[in-house]
C-alpha cells in the first residue's frame, strides 16, 4: 500500500471539520454532550463514543431533504437494535445486507415493511426470514435469484416485493465520477449487456414476485450530486425502456455513498438538500425526456449519518521517534488499532486525532499506530500532535462511527471495544465491550 503524503496539520478543534456537534473543550478538557472524556474513559479504552443527538439530527436532515421519498439508513455502516430504533423514530427505514443485520433491525422493533434486504448472494434461510418478516423490499442482484426467491415466496405463501439492482456504468467517489466504469465487479445487473432487462422481464412474468423499483449504488465518499445525477438519468432511461414493454417502475433507489469529512483537510460535502435537489432535477429532466411519470425516490445513506457522530477514544502507550527521509516522525501507539478500525489498512483511509488534554507544547509530525503485529496497523497516518504526548494520555480519533465497530475484528485476540451512546441525558451501551470470557469462550477445548 502506498500513501500520498499529507501535511502534518493538527486536527481542527471541536466545532469544525469532522467532529460531532456536541464535542466541546471545557477548561482544556474535551467533553461530549457535557461528559468529560476523562470520566468516559473510566469505562475502559479503546472506547467507541456516539453523539446520539448528532446522529439523530443527521438522520432527520436526510428525511427532511427528501420530503416525499424514503431514506433507508445503511445498517452495514453501524447497526444495533437501539440504533435501528433511533432511525425509525426519526422517520427512516433500515437497509440491511445480511441475515445478522436483518435480525438486528427486527430486534430493534423495526416493522418489516420498513426494512430492505440487499446482498449479492443471499441464502435461502435469509430470504425466508425476510419474507416471513414482511420486509418492504428485497433487492435482486443476480439472474438466479429470481427463481430462488420465487420458490421461497411460493412456499411461504407471499409475493416478494422486489427491486432490481442495476449497474449503470457510473462510478463515483470524491468530486469525480466516471460515466462508463468497467463493470467487472460482483454487484448488480448490467444495463449495457441487457442482463438487467432480462431479469426485470422474468420478474414481471412471475406471479410470486412484484417489481417495485430499480436500485443503483455508484460508490462511496461522494461529495456532490453529479455522479448520482448521471446514474439517475441512466436508471430512468432503463425505466422508460421497461415502460415501453408494459413494465412499471414505481420507485428508484439511488443507494448510498454520501461523503463526510474525515480530517480537517477534507472538503465539505454538499448538504443533504443540495444532494437531493441535484438528484431530483436529473430524474425530472430524464423523465420528461423519456415521457414517463416521475418515480418515487429513495436513498441509502450510511456513513453520512453514522460516521461523524462516532469517535474512538484511545489511551496512548509507547511513543518512538523515527528518522524518515523528510525528518523525524513521532510514532504514537495506542491501545487499539486495525482491530477497531481496519479502514486505513484496508484502503488507505485518512483520519485525524486530538489529544484529550490541553498542551502548550509545540506540535510535531506524528503518526498514530495501533498495537497489532502488522506495520500497516495505522490509525492516523499523518497528524501534528503536541510534543509532550506521553503514555496514559487520551487520544480522540474523529469520524469512526461508520465502518469502525461494524468492521472490527478480534485480531491478536483483542477484545472488541464497546460503543457508548452519549447524550445530555446520560450514557448507555449500544454494544457492550467484549470480555476475556468472550475471547476464551470461542475455544471449545478451554
Ligand atoms: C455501502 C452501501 C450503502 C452505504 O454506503 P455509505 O458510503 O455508508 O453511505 C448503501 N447502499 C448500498 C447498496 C451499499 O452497498
Amino acid at each position: 500500500m502506498t500513501f500520498a503524503p499529507l501535511a502534518a496539520v493538527p486536527a481542527p478543534e471541536p466545532g469544525a471539520g469532522p467532529w460531532p456537534a456536541n464535542l466541546t473543550r471545557v477548561d482544556g478538557d474535551l467533553h461530549l454532550a457535557g461528559h468529560s472524556l476523562t470520566a468516559l474513559a473510566e469505562e475502559g479504552t479503546p472506547l467507541y463514543l456516539v453523539d446520539e443527538a448528532d446522529m439523530r439530527n443527521r438522520a432527520r436532515a436526510w428525511v427532511s431533504a427528501i420530503g416525499d421519498g424514503d431514506v433507508y439508513y445503511a445498517g452495514k455502516s453501524f447497526l444495533t437494535p437501539t440504533v435501528a430504533r433511533w432511525m425509525v423514530e426519526e422517520g427512516l427505514s433500515i437497509d440491511t445486507a445480511s441475515e445478522g443485520e436483518l435480525r438486528t433491525a427486527l430486534a430493534g422493533g423495526v416493522p418489516g415493511e420498513r426494512i430492505g434486504l440487499h446482498g449479492n448472494s443471499k441464502s435461502d434461510s435469509t430470504l425466508r426470514l425476510a419474507l416471513e418478516s414482511g420486509v418492504g423490499r428485497i433487492v435482486i442482484d443476480s439472474p438466479g435469484e429470481v427463481d430462488q426467491l420465487a420458490a421461497i415466496a411460493e412456499e411461504t405463501g407471499t409475493v416478494a416485493p422486489c427491486f432490481v439492482r442495476v449497474t449503470t456504468g457510473v462510478h463515483a467517489g470524491g468530486h469525480d465520477f466516471i460515466a462508463t466504469a468497467h463493470e467487472d465487479q460482483k454487484f448488480g445487473l448490467s444495463l449495457a449487456t441487457g442482463a438487467a432487462r432480462e431479469v426485470a422481464v422474468a420478474m414481471s412474468e412471475n406471479p410470486h414476485l412484484e417489481l417495485l423499483g430499480l436500485h443503483s449504488h455508484i460508490g462511496s465518499q461522494i461529495l456532490d450530486s453529479e455522479g448520482f445525477a448521471a446514474a439517475a438519468s441512466a436508471v430512468i432511461d432503463f425505466a422508460a425502456e421497461l415502460f415501453g414493454i408494459g413494465i412499471d417502475v414505481p420507485e428508484v433507489d439511488l443507494g448510498g455513498g454520501y461523503g463526510i469529512q474525515y480530517t480537517g483537510l477534507d472538503p465539505e460535502p454538499a448538504t443533504e438538500a443540495e444532494m437531493i435537489a441535484g438528484i431530483r432535477s436529473a430524474i425530472e429532466t430524464a423523465c420528461e425526456r423519456a415521457g414517463i411519470p416521475v418515480p418515487r425516490l429513495s436513498i441509502e445513506p450510511g456513513r453520512s449519518i453514522s460516521g461523524p457522530p462516532g469517535m474512538t477514544l484511545y489511551r496512548v502507550g509507547a511513543t518512538k521517534d523515527v528518522m524518515t527521509d523528510d525528518g523525524v516522525r513521532r510514532y504514537v501507539s495506542v491501545d487499539g488499532g486495525m482491530s477497531d478500525n481496519i479502514r486505513p489498512a484496508l484502503y488507505g483511509a485518512d483520519y485525524t486525532a486530538l489529544l484529550g488534554r490541553d498542551s502548550s507544547a509545540d506540535n510535531v509530525p506524528s503518526r498514530v499506530v495501533g498495537m497489532h503485529c502488522e506495520s500497516g496497523d495505522i490509525v492516523v497516518r499523518d497528524v501534528a500532535l503536541p510534543a509532550d504526548v506521553r503514555r496514559g494520555d487520551l487520544l480522540l480519533v474523529a469520524a469512526t462511527g461508520a465502518y469502525g465497530r461494524s468492521m472490527a475484528s478480534n485480531y491478536n485476540l483483542v477484545r472488541r471495544p464497546g460503543v457508548l451512546a452519549v447524550s445530555e441525558q446520560g450514557t448507555s451501551w449500544l454494544v457492550r465491550p467484549e470480555t476475556w470470557d468472550d475471547i476464551l469462550g470461542i475455544f471449545p477445548d478451554r
